[in-house]
Order: C-alpha cells, then sequence, then structure tokens
C-alpha cells in the first residue's frame, strides 16, 4: 500500500499530528498524505476507496479530537488553496483557511463571509460541518459545492447539502470530498463592515480562551439555551481530567494545559454530560467531532511503532528451520506462536502471513521427513 501511495503523491509514514490539530494532542497515524491538486487527490481517493483502506480527511484540525493514535491515512487537503474572488460570487478550493479568505472579501468590501472572519477552519471543514457564528453560517451564503466520492465528481446545491444547525449530510457520506465551492458575496460598505468585523472580533477576544489550544465551543447549544451557561452554573470552570480542563473565561471550551490526550478530553466530555444530565436532565449534544479508532493502548501502540515485521518474518522462519534440524519443537513452538500472534495483530496483512508461515512450516516438515 505505501508504494502505491508514494507513486501517486507525497506520504509520511508514522507521522505526527500534534501540530495538525488545534487542541494540541499528541496523535501519530499510520500515514500522512497530502495531495498537491485535485489531480492528486482523485487519484489518492479512487485508491483508497477501491482498496477499502480505512481514512480520515483532516482540514485545519480545529474541530476534531483525536486518537493517540489514528491506525489509518490521514488525507490532508491544505494545500488545495487556490480562490478567485468575482463581483458577486467567490469560488474557493477546499483547502483555503475560511478566516484569511473571510478578511480578504470583507476587506475589499464584501459581505456574506464577515461572519467566518474568527473562525479557524478550512472551507472544507466548514461547509462539512455548516460552521457559523453572529446569526449566519455557511448554509446561507453557500451557492454549490463541488464534490469526489471517489468514483465521480458531483456538483450539490445548497438544498442538496441539507444543511441544519452545525450539521450537513456530508455527515453521514464520509466518502464525500467537498473539492471546492462557491459563496454569495455581495458589494457593502466598506466601513461599516470593517467596523462589525472589529466589533465581533473583541467580542470573541473578550468571550473565548484564545490563549490556550482547543477547537472552540465542545457542545451544541441546547434549543433556547446556552450550553457554556449551564456548565458554568454547576461549578465547572477549571474542571480537569489529568491536562484537559474546562477553562475559566469560558465554560464551552475545553482546553490543553499542555499533555493532555484526546483520551483525557473525551473523559472530560462524558463527565460535564452526566453532570448537565443529572442536574437539568439535558442531554448535551457534541459540536466537536471524535475521530474513531479501533485500539488506543499506548503500550501497543508503541509495540506496533517498534516491531519491524519483516524482521519478524524471518525470525519465524529461522526458528522453524532451528526445531526441524534439532527436532525440538517444544522448545519454540511457544516462541513461534508468540511472533505469529504479533505478526496477525500488528499488521494489517498479518493473517496472511500467518498462513504462509503455516504453509511453510509443512512443506519443511514434509521435506524432512521424506528425507530421513
Ligand atoms: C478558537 C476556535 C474558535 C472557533 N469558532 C467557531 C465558530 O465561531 N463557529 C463554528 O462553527 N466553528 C468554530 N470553531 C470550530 C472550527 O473552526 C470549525 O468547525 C471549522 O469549520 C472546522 O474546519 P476544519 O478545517 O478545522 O475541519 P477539521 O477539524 O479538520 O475537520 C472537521 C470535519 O470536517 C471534515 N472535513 C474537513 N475537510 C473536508 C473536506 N474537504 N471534505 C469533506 N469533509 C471534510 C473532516 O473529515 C472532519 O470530519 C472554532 C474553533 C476554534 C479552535
Amino acid at each position: 500500500m505505501k508504494k502505491e501511495l508514494k507513486s501517486i503523491c507525497s506520504i509520511k509514514e508514522n507521522f505526527e499530528l500534534k501540530n495538525f490539530n488545534t487542541y494540541k494532542l499528541n496523535c501519530t497515524c499510520d500515514y500522512f498524505v497530502e495531495p498537491k491538486n485535485v489531480q492528486e487527490l482523485k487519484e489518492l481517493f479512487s485508491f483508497i476507496k477501491s482498496n477499502n483502506i480505512k481514512y480520515f480527511v483532516l482540514g485545519n484540525g480545529s474541530n476534531i479530537i483525536l486518537p493517540v493514535h489514528y491506525d489509518g491515512v490521514v488525507i490532508y487537503l491544505k494545500k488545495l488553496n487556490n480562490y478567485e474572488i468575482n463581483d458577486d460570487y467567490v469560488y474557493t478550493e477546499c483547502g483555503v483557511m475560511i478566516n484569511t479568505l473571510a478578511s480578504k472579501v470583507t476587506n475589499m468590501g464584501y459581505s456574506g463571509l464577515d461572519f467566518a472572519t474568527g473562525i479557524p477552519g478550512t472551507v472544507g471543514g466548514s461547509v462539512y460541518m455548516n460552521a457559523g457564528c453572529f446569526g449566519s453560517d455557511i448554509s446561507n451564503i453557500l451557492i454549490s459545492a463541488t464534490i469526489y466520492d471517489g468514483n465521480e465528481i458531483k456538483e450539490l446545491s445548497n438544498s442538496d447539502l441539507e444543511y441544519e444547525y452545525r450539521s450537513s449530510m456530508l455527515k453521514n457520506h464520509k466518502d464525500y470530498i467537498v473539492l471546492s465551492c462557491k459563496f454569495k458575496i455581495e458589494k457593502s460598505n466598506l466601513e461599516e463592515l470593517k467596523a462589525l468585523v472589529l466589533e465581533r472580533t473583541n467580542k470573541r477576544v473578550s468571550s473565548q480562551d484564545l490563549s490556550h489550544p482547543s477547537a472552540g465551543s465542545v457542545f451544541r447549544n441546547p434549543e433556547g439555551l446556552s450550553a457554556g451557561k449551564l456548565i458554568d452554573d454547576l461549578g465547572l470552570k477549571g474542571f480537569s481530567v489529568n491536562d484537559a480542563m474546562v477553562s475559566f473565561k469560558h465554560a464551552n471550551f475545553i482546553i490543553n494545559n499542555g499533555d493532555a490526550s484526546g483520551d483525557d478530553v473525551i473523559k472530560l466530555i462524558e463527565e460535564i454530560k452526566t453532570k448537565v444530565k443529572k442536574e437539568y436532565d439535558i442531554d448535551l449534544k457534541l459540536e466537536q467531532e471524535i475521530i474513531k479508532w479501533v485500539i488506543n493502548n499506548s503500550l501497543f501502540i508503541a509495540i506496533k511503532k517498534s516491531v519491524k515485521l519483516t524482521y519478524l518474518f524471518f525470525l519465524i522462519v529461522l526458528i522453524s528451520l532451528v526445531d526441524n534440524l534439532t527436532f525440538l519443537p517444544s522448545t519454540t513452538v511457544g516462541c513461534k506462536l508468540t511472533f505469529c500472534v504479533f505478526l496477525v495483530a500488528f499488521n494489517e496483512k498479518g493473517l496472511f502471513w500467518a498462513l504462509i508461515l503455516l504453509l511453510f512450516e509443512t512443506f519443511f516438515a514434509i521435506l524432512l521427513a521424506s528425507s530421513f
């Protein structure tokens, strides 16, 4: 798989994602791939899909909770960063930062994207989750989005995306990658726009905890209520699980005080949800997204990284040779079994290689038996 991915685009193995998520959680992934244009992304994604390879699409990592290790391919899209500002619409690729784009468009005297000047995510991530604030969101300005599903490119209209509060149909179509989109803008009064953006920036700076790593608001606001206020009223500011802590400045922000893991953040979220449910009988809904993983045990991950599978394979072959030649299978069978378990557990093709070993073992035993 590595060879094929490499032939398509830039790829890094066992890659550290700490600087690729705004929580600054320590996370590694099996493979990190960075297509530099749509053509590369298409080739890459159709290979990933047709081979059933585990993947997730990463924008700016400002709305996700990452595991200690992601056992798949991370597709990073920030190199798809072309855009074009026209008189009544903006065309933009998915990797463009929406806050940068919003500031540019607003400073040119166009309204529409002004609500997004403080949102530290990519266009793709924002279209996916219907990012918004100050009474507006992506659904108010999106004209259409171009998506790729590993097979064909489709043009989706605003209504096709079935937008809801902080949600779209893309959440149920994980195999749709947003390649680009068009946003509606209109000429407005520059001075008024600048004043509006300044007022909103001041509001953010005074109310949000922007000096610690976080992924913004953790929970959606329940109908007619503020999640932050509910949490604050329970006296949970400063409440923590290891280095994951409810911010003192904004109770709906969880911050990383240094070395928090995805597990710490999730445990803290669960504690908050339980307390809110108990006190108010309200089920808080998560606004951020937990990136799922199969195994999240640090010992397992450390072994997985250090075990060289080729060495393991040849080690088992060597032990087989010794035991067949010395007729002392009982002394080596335990070792072989242990190594086979390692092979199966730590490699996606482990079962295949274990079967090859079994065949080799049988063949070698028959060969030896017939020669004596
Ligand atoms: C300080 C701070 C303030 C914030 N304020 C706001 C706010 O006011 N309003 C708001 O809505 N959010 C806010 N956020 C959250 C976040 O910035 C937004 O949700 C943002 O739109 C996420 O974009 P991203 O590129 O970081 O997505 P990521 O976190 O990288 O990904 C989020 C999801 O989008 C998917 N995705 C990413 N790119 C694509 C693509 N091209 N195609 C398909 N799927 C894709 C990912 O697979 C993942 O499922 C804030 C975050 C922070 C840290």
